[in-house]
């Protein structure tokens, strides 16, 4: 067994800078693509090869399949990894990878339509035993079953598109005279975004926790990397994540472990991925949703556990197995990220444009994963992550005030960015405390906590 000579990243940014990282350190050659203003981009400074494949308008360029195979095939690329967002859950891309001869470095197209249709991974795993959220068994298609459900299971509920992302196509009904509305505006939204109106239902619970956990599968045998908490989202969306929770002692890592694990096998599972959960106060724990792709969190596990999860996604898509068996993976310490994003602290509204200066953090147990730099111009058509502070304590102490000091030496101008948030979550008494569910953030901006 070998493993590849070389790969084409099908991405840009951080995540394609640290890909890049594995691949060097594999001794693999990289293949970087680019849109027409991303010729100075790190990731294209970084590879051994690159390639323009289109226009800024991501539609022409990083979701290109024609373009993207095509590179690969004239850089004699023989796998592609495709980081996350863009094409990463993308069922078609990876079966025309496999079709062109090329090996997608993930999941197996099964896995990924299943993942991508969140009403049904519900379903099929709630059939084996896994615990879910109390809502509806698969899809609901009329308005007249979205009450029944609701008036069963009691409002609060939760409306959410079986094809939604990023915290996108959710919306809360409080009573049952917002139902029909809400129906019908989230079935237009999913369409708008998501060129599917499939929706479900779920019982929407207060002061959860958002856990996941990291599972590695080599087809044979599945372990799990144990947890990480990023209960810290706004509008559902994440922007701090820790490893491990602070709710978590042995028994509930092992339970919520071995849950993970079986669901990945009843899924047939390969490669990486991770399976997310809400833990209510009580600490009952409910499936939410399969993520089939290498997440933007993925580092504080690494921290952690010291497993270096994108070289296991590429080996184990070169067939090698698994390098550890569960018995070996004993989490150390602790570890935090923080997503700095180019955008205002206040009201998080995108912030591009050329940064003056960066000067990024260091010194023991701190972590910068960027692509960006001195001069470099913050595109508007991609998202606005542009670096994650990650830190490594020996315990959430010692992890917290790393993570402030970094914040407090972390240089960006030129634009604004998400760090003095950061600095405010960082100082507040109950997320010290570890005090906090998913809506920490809402009730913080709203004085209330
Ligand atoms: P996405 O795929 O868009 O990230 P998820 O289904 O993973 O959507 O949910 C994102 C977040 O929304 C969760 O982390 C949680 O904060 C909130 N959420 C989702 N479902 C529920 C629920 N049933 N009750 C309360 N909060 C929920």
């Amino acid at each position: 067994m070998k493993l590849f000579k070389k790969i084409l990243i099908a991405n840009r940014g951080e995540i394609a800078v640290r890909i890049i990282r594995a691949c060097k350190e594999l001794g693999i050659r990289t293949v970087a693509i680019f849109s027409d203003i991303e010729k100075g981009s790190l990731h294209v400074r970084l590879a051994d090869e690159s390639i323009c494949i289109g226009p800024a308008n991501s539609r022409h360029s990083y979701l290109n399949i024609p373009a993207i195979l095509s590179a690969a095939e004239v850089t004699d690329s023989e796998a592609i990894h495709p980081g996350y967002g863009f094409l990463s859950e993308n069922p078609q891309f990876a079966e025309a990878c496999a079709t062109s001869g090329i090996t997608f470095i993930g999941p197996t197209p099964e896995n990924i339509r299943i993942g991508g249709d969140k009403a049904k991974a519900r379903q099929v795993l709630k059939r084996r035993g896994i615990p879910v959220v109390p809502g509806s068994d698969g899809p609901v298609i009329s308005e007249e079953t979205a009450v029944k459900i609701a008036q069963k299971i009691g409002f609060p509920v939760i409306i959410k598109a079986s094809a939604g992302g990023g915290g996108r196509g959710m919306r809360i009904v409080r009573e049952e005279q917002e139902l029909s509305h809400a129906f019908h505006m989230a079935q237009r939204e999913s369409l708008a975004a998501f060129g599917n109106n499939e929706i479900y239902v779920e019982k929407y619970l207060p002061s959860i926790r958002h856990i996941e956990v990291q599972i590695i599968s080599d087809g044979k045998n599945v372990i799990h990397l144990g947890e990480r908490d990023c209960s810290i989202q706004r509008r559902h969306q994440k922007l701090i994540e820790e490893a491990p929770s602070t709710i978590a002692t042995a028994k509930f890592r092992k339970k919520i472990g071995e849950l993970a694990v079986r669901a990945a096998k009843a899924m047939k599972y390969h490669n990486v991925g991770t399976i997310e959960f809400i833990v209510d106060q009580e600490q009952n724990v409910y499936f939410m949703e399969v993520n089939t792709r290498v997440q933007v969190e993925h580092p504080v596990t690494e921290e952690v556990t010291g497993v270096d999860i994108i070289k296991e996604q590429i080996r184990i898509a070169a067939g090698f197995p698994l390098s550890y068996k569960q018995n070996q993976i004993k989490p150390s310490g602790y570890s935090i990220e923080c997503r700095i994003n180019a955008e205002d602290p206040e009201k998080f509204i995108p912030c591009p444009g050329r940064i003056t200066l960066f000067s990024p953090p260091g010194g023991p147990g701190v972590r910068v994963d960027t692509a960006a730099y001195t001069g470099w111009v913050v595109p508007s058509h991609y998202d606005s992550l542009i670096a994650k502070l990650i830190v490594h304590g020996k315990n959430r102490e010692e992890a917290i005030a790393k993570m402030k000091r970094a914040l407090d030496e972390f240089i960006i101008e030129g634009i604004k960015t998400t760090i003095p948030f950061h600095k405010k979550v960082f100082n507040h008494p109950d997320f010290i405390r570890g005090n906090f569910s998913t809506d920490f953030i809402d009730r913080m901006s709203n004085g209330n906590v």
